[in-house]
């Protein structure tokens, strides 16, 4: 389906996206407005979704550069570190005058959560004017979406596989839609778009639709392929939608079909759900292979 073309670059995925600094306070109970509140712990993880993606990209195995911009500040380099812990190529990585993104994050004993998102320096990632030529470039929709469109419309002038994460949910001109190979929206977020036929009618090749526990269905101008979930225990499925999105590009660029890099995808994504947080819950080509019985 994809041609599979090795890149001068030497990068297989480059995934293009936001990273944040996530601030997370476990409470009993979420404070209302003008409420003060004692939490009962608190920690900092690296997130963005994506972040999250090239590390999953990265320990699929796939030579992964992540695009997208930092702070000048202990947050930013701490990401940094992330990354070039996961031997991401950090090259293309810019530092702006703006923080590093932020999440603050409030559980309480539920589960539930409210989250505030300060964008900082992913509203500030601009189309690189070097985009490398990687086998496959991957998106989302937390950095500006002219930035968006202009990175998918670079790589298919490159010959990439284009692959857009339409998350957060948000609305999507049609020609941003027409530029992508594999657009992966979760079960609300294809709802929002209008549903798979009006993707593929505006020029998608194919839109992969994750539906949590209850598997993917992977959808073309052909028909609908569903494709089980993995029978897991979850017990936090935060990163489970990324590391699908990540794992799913680094097999594609390895030059699995679109059926094998979903099984691989699938995978990924139960595993993470058997792990707390998004970096650390991000499982290795040798545990997913163990789950698909290839090893
Ligand atoms: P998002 O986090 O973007 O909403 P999903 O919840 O659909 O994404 O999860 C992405 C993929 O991860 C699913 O399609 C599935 O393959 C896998 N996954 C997620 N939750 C589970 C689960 N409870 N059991 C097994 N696999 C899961």
């Amino acid at each position: 389906m994809f041609v599979h073309v090795a890149p001068a670059s030497g990068i297989d995925v480059c995934v293009v996206g936001s990273a944040n600094l996530d601030l997370v306070a476990t409470t009993a109970r979420i404070p209302q407005p003008g409420e003060t509140v004692l939490g009962d712990h608190f920690a900092e993880h690296a997130g963005g979704k994506g972040l999250n993606q090239a590390v999953a990209s990265a320990r699929s195995g796939a030579r992964t550069a992540f695009v997208g911009a930092l702070g000048s500040d202990r947050a930013g380099e701490y990401l940094h570190q992330v990354l070039t812990d996961d031997r991401i190529d950090t090259s293309r990585l810019t530092i702006v005058d703006r923080p590093t993104g932020r999440a603050l994050i409030v559980v309480d004993g539920n589960g539930e959560n409210s989250i505030v998102v300060v964008p900082g320096a992913n509203s500030a990632v601009s189309t690189p004017q070097d985009l490398p030529n990687a086998t496959v470039v991957l998106v989302q929709l937390e950095i500006p979406i002219d930035v968006v469109e202009a990175v998918l419309r670079t790589a298919r002038r490159n010959s990439g596989i284009t692959v857009l994460n339409p998350a957060p949910a948000a609305e999507l001109p049609a020609s941003l839609i027409g530029v992508c190979d594999v657009i992966i929206p979760n079960e609300h977020e294809v709802e929002l778009l209008g549903g798979a036929g009006a993707l593929l009618a505006a020029g998608c090749g194919t839109v992969v639709v994750t539906r949590g526990g209850a598997g993917v269905d992977v959808i073309t101008r052909d028909g609908t392929v569903h494709v089980p979930a993995f029978d897991v225990d979850p017990v936090d499925t935060t990163g489970a939608g990324d590391a699908f999105c990540g794992s799913l590009a680094a097999r594609l660029a390895a030059g699995d079909n679109l059926n094998q890099a979903v099984r691989w995808a699938a995978a990924a994504g139960a595993l993470a759900t058997t792990v707390r947080g998004a970096v650390p819950a991000q499982p290795t080509a040798v545990a997913i292979r163990s789950l698909l019985g290839m090893t």
